[in-house]
């Protein structure tokens, strides 16, 4: 993988120092072209019409369908459902499987490393089925404590885990914690927000029941995610949106649902970002999902390295390379995140500073909140040194 070749598909990338792709990723011009072509020349709306163009474009949606399936090694199509967002599909899943399955004083697992869209949909299914909702700790090197997380999956009835954290970048063995899932006879929901663009996905290997993830992460426009779930699991979960293509009949007392994966794309989908969603994935596999990975891995290597040679700059999670998703965030003795994240803004550099929607997780850390640097295929080292040098200077005006 040639880094300069992909910068010069990135046309946005000359304009800024871009280290903020765990909250966007940028594009590159083959998704542009391949949504200003769709919207130029091939627009219009799917499985309605009878007429050519309709027909063409209901083959491309669908293709990128298969398209998805592939690139997670999905069974078949029935088990793509294309979503807004990652938050939308664990909503899909809370609504549809939680509300219909999970049932007063049972147990649902969370950790406390989740972003909000996979914490929040479980702690409010609690509430409404009065199903007790346990989270799961992590040990001081940010990873995910083995004894209470086995102690938590006694009895329980669905875990819900992110394969990847967006603070502290930790990576969950998703396999082990599905099985462990399985052996209590529970359901995984994971959350692939920040695994899915940077790592090589099998759902099959991984034996998750549910993965959820974003488009706009990996390339595609916005408005552009997927649900994948096994396909006995979606065939009997209900609906959470009603009206449209999701249904077959209509009665005047009731209504039959279409097949999978149509039963949950309620109203018009969103074609345009799909069929960029294709775009973003011919991209992925052309570079190669495992040189993403390691080049992604030297690029950690190298932030992990640079970055706490500042003074009172620490990273959170784990130490190990390996252990970690393409982000870093950190804090600075003395210097609130936000003022960070300025003065970063003012030598051009693109951070995001916050509690990046995990507000347990600062919590658990005992900080309000971080700056978190994160990189994707197209960042590069003079980058990371950037940053650091920004970093340096900002160090220096506070003492
Ligand atoms: N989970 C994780 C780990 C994330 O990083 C994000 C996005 N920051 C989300 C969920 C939510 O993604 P979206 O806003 O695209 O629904």
């Amino acid at each position: 993988m040639v880094n300069e070749e992909i910068r010069r598909d990135f046309p946005i990338l000359g304009k800024i120092t871009y280290l903020d792709s765990a909250a966007t990723s940028q594009k590159p011009v083959q998704v542009i072209e391949a949504l200003d072509d769709f919207y130029r020349n091939r627009n219009s709306n799917v499985a309605r019409g009878l007429y050519r163009l309709a027909e063409e474009a209901t083959a491309a949606y669908e293709d990128v369908r298969k398209k998805t399936m592939k690139f997670i090694n999905a069974g078949n199509e029935k088990e793509i459902v294309f979503t807004m967002n990652t938050t939308e599909g664990c909503n899909i899943v809370m609504r549809g499987y939680g509300e219909k399955f999970i049932r007063k004083g049972d147990r649902i697992v969370v950790t406390v490393m989740e972003h909000h869209s996979n914490f929040v949909p479980w702690q409010e299914l609690a509430k409404r089925t009065g199903a007790v909702l346990e989270i799961v700790d992590i040990n001081d090197e940010g990873e995910l404590d083995e004894a209470d997380l086995e102690k938590k999956m006694k009895g329980a009835k669905l875990i819900a885990v992110s394969a990847a954290s967006n603070v502290i970048a930790t990576m969950n063995d998703i396999r082990k914690i599905s099985s462990m899932a399985h052996d209590e006879g529970a359901v995984s929901v994971v959350d692939g927000a920040q695994y899915v663009p940077s790592c090589p996905t099998d759902v099959r290997k991984l034996d998750c029941d549910f993965l959820v993830f974003s488009g706009h992460k990996m390339l595609a426009p916005f408005a552009s995610g997927v649900l994948y779930g096994k396909e006995e699991l979606l065939e009997k979960m209900d609906p959470f949106m009603y009206g449209s293509e999701m249904i077959r009949v209509v009665g005047r007392e009731k209504s039959e649902w279409n097949d999978l994966p149509f039963k949950f794309e309620a109203g018009t989908p969103n074609v345009g970002p799909v069929i960029g969603f294709g775009a973003a994935i011919d991209y992925l596999n052309r570079i190669g999902m495992q040189n993403i990975r390691e080049y992604e891995e030297s690029l950690i290597s190298y932030m992990l390295k640079r970055l706490p040679e500042i003074r009172g700059l620490t990273i959170l999670g784990p130490k190990d390379v390996k252990k970690r998703t393409a982000l870093a965030a950190f804090t600075m003795d003395g210097i609130h995140p936000h003022d960070t994240a300025a003065m970063l803004a003012d030598d051009g550099i693109c951070v995001r500073s916050g509690h990046h929607c995990a507000m347990p997780l600062h919590e658990r850390l005992g900080i309000p909140a971080s700056t978190r640097a994160s990189v994707y295929l197209y960042s590069r080292k003079e980058e990371i040194d950037k940053l650091a040098e920004s970093l340096e200077k900002i160090r220096k005006t506070f003492g």
